[in-house]
């Protein structure tokens, strides 16, 4: 199909269709599959991914009949995707893919039936949307009952680990039944569009990347703010906390993608190796550079303690950081990462705060402007770069601020607005067989081993996180923590 829109870009969308496979979801009748998995693979199915001889089967101990689930399943597409990006047509078609098994990942219940209903010479993938206790049981026992080929595939939620002891254990018990090729590790975050078109952005312009370090780039803040607090999966959280939650995986992601060296190719092992690369560099980060905060009740909002079900934690619902890369391309440039639960609006960006100009040739009152290039992964996903122009108009120079802004859905017409969930496309990559936006094993290793120093610091010190309110933009220590600086974080 070719696009064109007037004036604007002009865009060629090609739905590339996948090979014919099974995909088992193990924990079909769970949270995340109801919300993304399924709702995804409709939206799949309704863009003509899919292959005639595609198959959806859903696992868990539930007992169901294949009609039971379909209902099941029509339910969460229609409960959690809006009207308009549902296809009623589609819809049976795509329920008639479906089928269940009841499985029992401790039990000996279900193992065969489910052997029973897998095919040769398709592809075989096994999504483990289930607790992280049982990542490791399921492995082994597609393995014990020989029904995962030597070419299947496992699709291995967050979070992968508490800690560095934890994550060699669940990657040595993957590797005892799958290899490294076979294992996908997913991070929603690597499949938005935005983060794609980072490196898009990066590698596709020659105009950016001879920017894109110390010498140009004052700092760079990534962050994620979220505006729901923890209510719902207080009990889950209040055992990990934002940096174990958020911290370790996505922001590092983004933080990944952003200071990464140019791989040679666009190829999974090529952008891994050079991720890894600078989660190696990390240097370790000092207490003064990092504030942790927990929400108090304000306005209609409930605090954490109450959301969380707690009567005392010490977990944090809020970070701040300032993280040095330590290697020639970000000597002294740091690097601000923030995230937090319950605060003033949903927004996640990546903005890199160019410097100034070395001298400018304007009067001290025309004022001197810097760069700054925003990439907008939520809401209203999109690039932004401000740059300096003269205000229009009679007075003398005086200097100002606008954006070049470019809004996919304002850039690239309502199709490309109505871009592919991350798990979409996560999931078709999986099919594909494309590794480069799942995480490698030592990737997830080299993460924890920087998070755990910075965790274990806390608990000997018995650290309490400082309170914020609900609704707010953090806590005042994390607005200090950049003026020190002389810098201030973008608003939330
Ligand atoms: P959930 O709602 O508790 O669902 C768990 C699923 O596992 C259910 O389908 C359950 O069905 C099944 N199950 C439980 N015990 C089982 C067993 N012994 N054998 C076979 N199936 C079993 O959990 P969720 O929220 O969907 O989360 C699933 C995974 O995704 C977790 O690892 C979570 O950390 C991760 N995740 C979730 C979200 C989210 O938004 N929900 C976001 C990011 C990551 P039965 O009771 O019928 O067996």
């Amino acid at each position: 199909m070719e696009a064109v829109r007037q004036g604007k870009a002009i865009m060629v969308s090609r739905v590339i269709p996948v090979d014919p496979f099974d995909l088992v979801i193990f924990g079909a009748t769970g949270d995340l599959a109801r919300r993304k998995i399924l709702p995804g693979l409709y939206r799949r199915f309704c863009d003509g991914q899919m292959p005639p001889e595609a198959r959806i089967i859903g696992a868990a101990r539930t007992e169901q009949d294949n009609a039971a689930f379909a209902e099941q399943v029509r339910e969460a597409i229609e409960t959690f995707l809006p009207a308009k990006k549902r296809d009623p047509k589609g819809l049976k078609a795509f329920l008639e893919r479906l089928s269940y098994v009841a499985v029992d990942a401790h039990g000996e219940a279900g193992w065969e039936d489910l052997r029973a209903t897998m095919r040769d010479n398709v592809v075989q993938a096994f999504y483990f949307s289930v607790a992280p206790a049982l990542f490791g049981v399921l492995a082994e026992r597609l393995h014990h009952f020989e029904i995962a080929r030597k070419d299947a595939r496992i699709v291995v939620e967050k979070p992968f680990g508490r800690d560095l002891g934890t994550a060699r254990e669940l990657n040595a018990t993957l590797a005892a039944h799958f290899d490294e090729a076979q294992i996908y590790r997913i991070d929603h975050y690597l499949g938005k569009e935005t983060v794609q078109n980072l490196m898009a952005v990066r590698f596709g312009n020659t105009l950016f990347e001879p920017l894109w370090n110390a010498q140009y780039v004052d700092h760079v803040q990534i962050t994620v703010a979220e505006e729901v607090g923890v209510g719902g999966r207080g009990a889950y959280y209040d055992k990990s906390g934002a940096m174990r939650d958020m911290v370790q995986n996505h922001l590092m992601q983004l933080l990944c993608l952003t200071a990464m060296e140019p791989p040679a190719r666009f190829e999974p092992d090529a952008v891994r190796d050079e991720k890894l690369k600078v989660i190696r560099a990390l240097d370790p980060v000092a207490p003064v550079d990092i504030v942790r905060g927990q929400y108090r009740a304000s306005g209609d909002h409930a605090s954490y303690l109450e959301d969380a079900e707690a009567e005392v934690s010490r977990t944090e619902s809020f970070i701040a950081m300032k993280i040095h890369v330590s290697n020639w391309r970000w000597n002294r440039t740091p690097f601000y990462l923030r995230t937090g639960k319950r605060l003033r609006s949903r927004k996640s960006e990546i903005v890199i705060h160019f410097k100034e100009t070395p001298h400018s040739i304007f009067d001290a009152d025309a004022g001197n402007r810097a760069n700054v290039l925003s990439i907008r992964l939520q809401p209203d996903e999109g690039i932004d770069l401000r740059v300096t122009i003269k205000e229009p108009g009679p007075g003398g120079m005086r200097l100002i601020d606008v954006p070049l802004d470019m809004s996919f859905a304002d850039a690239l017409g309502p199709e490309v607005a109505d871009v592919p969930d991350a798990y979409e496309r996560l999931i078709m990559d999986v099919i594909r067989g494309n590794q480069t936006l799942f995480m490698r094993g030592d990737e997830v290793e080299a993460a924890w081993a920087w998070t755990d120093p910075i965790i274990a610091a806390w608990e000997a010190r018995g650290d309490r996180p400082v309170p914020y309110h609900a609704g707010s933009s953090g806590p005042e220590e994390a607005a200090i923590l950049m003026h020190r600086d002389n810098r201030r974080w973008r608003e939330i």
